[in-house]
């Protein structure tokens, strides 16, 4: 290990639990159960998942999430910012590991891994305490099965601000390595929460939430509904059968995005973007900085 690295790492951990180590094979434990992170018996089980990329890992911390383990390249071990958030990891108690390249890319589970990534505690918000104001919006879907559709919702429920997300029954993992991977970061920006058909039901008929079910046969055009009123819920269906019944039938109401063209419909994740804006038009603003100068 390099001097800088170590050294910066060992001042931090002066006093603490936090711990520094080689790793270079498969068959060590440490790298068996990061391994084993790709699985979602083992996500449940532990509790933990893994987030790849540096960009990720120093967001996480800066949003305040606790890391568990920082792994890192043997050629990532020399950049400041690695050394500064390898720091950190042994100051919070964590286990920084130095891993050689095919360890990496043993955990993340592809040829060109990045060559950092934490282990992170899960969050799910609870429903009853996700607290909705008027003005405020929430993306609830209805047993989201792709990963990819999943994250690119959580990232774009976040550039929206949107105030949470919902998982309503038998949905894909939000902390799968995928997923992660397609949220680009705003797992750790945006409450997740998690719920079954019927604990939603029960939440909206308590709740003062407004919930705007998105269907096929919807018969209101979505460029028409009052989203600032109340709080607004933007209800999404399975990419395969659209929203169940039971919940269609319990919506306030429900609207359609006019298409033209030979599409059945448009992609979930693609639909709930444009809900997502259109629900949030007259909340998003672009700051006088951002203008582009070219534009008149
Ligand atoms: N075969 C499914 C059906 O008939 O409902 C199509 C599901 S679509 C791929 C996935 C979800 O995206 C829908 O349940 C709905 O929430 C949303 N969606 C897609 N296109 C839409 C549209 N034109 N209007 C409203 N919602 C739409």
């Amino acid at each position: 290990m390099s001097q800088d690295f170590h050294g910066t790492v060992k001042a931090a951990a002066a006093g603490r639990v936090g711990q520094v180590k080689e790793v270079t094979s498969l068959s060590n434990p440490v790298v068996k159960d990061l391994r084993a992170l790709s699985q979602k018996k083992h996500r449940d089980r532990s509790g933990l998942f893994l987030a790849e990329g540096q960009k990720l890992v120093i967001d996480a911390l800066a949003l305040g999430w606790r890391i568990r383990t920082l792994l890192c390249s043997r050629a990532a071990r020399e950049k400041k910012d690695v050394a500064a958030v390898a720091a950190r990891t042994v100051a919070e108690g964590g286990l920084v590991l130095e891993a050689s390249e095919k360890v990496v890319r043993a955990i993340a589970r592809r040829d060109n891994p990045q060559q950092l990534m934490g282990v992170f505690e899960q969050r799910f918000l609870a429903l009853d305490k996700l607290a909705v104001a008027p003005g405020e919006t929430v993306v609830a879907l209805d047993r989201v099965r792709d990963p990819g559709n999943l994250g690119t919702i959580i990232r774009t429920a976040d550039a929206a601000g949107a105030k949470a997300v919902i998982l309503i029954g038998e949905t894909t993992d939000p902390f799968s390595l995928e997923t992660v991977r397609a949220t680009m970061g705003s797992i750790f920006a945006i409450p997740v929460v998690q719920a079954s058909q019927e604990a939603f039901l029960a939440w909206h008929r308590q709740d003062q939430v407004f919930v705007i079910g998105t269907h096929m046969a919807g018969s209101l055009d979505y460029r028409t509904i009052p989203y600032r009123d109340k709080p607004a819920v933007l209800l999404m269906g399975n990419e395969q059968a659209g929203l169940s019944d039971l919940l269609a039938d319990n919506c306030d109401c429900l609207v359609r995005i006019p298409q033209s063209g030979r599409a059945d419909s448009l992609n979930l994740a693609v639909a709930t973007g444009l809900m997502l804006f259109e629900a949030r038009r007259e909340m998003l603003r672009l700051e006088e900085m951002t203008r582009n100068p070219l534009v008149r």
